[in-house]
């Protein structure tokens, strides 16, 4: 009896979450960063192929506009409500900007691999074989459902 079940794609909300945290979006196990914002080849849990993405600018974009909002919306509270010296805000904000900046960049770009992945998008339409982690819900329900005689309709 065959005991190796066949992967299924993580879900979109759950792919991204476990990019945000720097984990692999496939099995949640395995980190997908080597370097701050250099991604690894694979994972080394289960093997996904990461070198596929294709995050380019879409990570620094979503950053300036998350950033730009907030930090926006507390230079814009901070001048109605209090009297805060002029040099005290330039010397602030550009610091707390850089700081936030910096703070979101990898979790953010995490999160578009995630997208991708998910998405099926690049190479990503293909999902590592003959290496299912234990303990998946999605893996224990491929492996229902290949029992059931249902294949994923993205697999050939
Ligand atoms: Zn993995």
């Amino acid at each position: 009896m065959a005991t190796d079940a066949i992967p299924v794609r993580t879900r979109l909300i759950p792919a991204m979450v476990r990019g945000f945290v720097g984990r692999c979006p496939h099995c949640g196990q395995g980190r997908i960063f080597g370097r701050f914002l250099k991604v690894r080849p694979d994972c080394e849990a289960c093997g996904l192929e990461l070198h596929h993405h294709r995050a380019d600018d879409l990570p620094p974009y979503a950053v300036i506009f998350i950033v730009g909002h907030i930090v926006g919306y507390l230079i814009l509270e901070t001048e109605t409500r209090y009297d805060v010296p002029l040099w005290v805000e330039m010397g602030v904000w550009p610091v707390v900007t850089l700081l936030f900046a910096l703070a979101l960049l990898q979790p953010v770009k995490g999160a578009v691999v995630g997208l991708q992945y998910a998405l099926g998008m690049q190479g990503f339409a293909t999902l590592p074989r003959g290496r299912p982690v234990s303990g998946l819900k999605e893996t224990r329900l491929a492996a229902a459902g290949a029992a059931a005689g249902i294949r994923d309709p993205d697999q050939p």
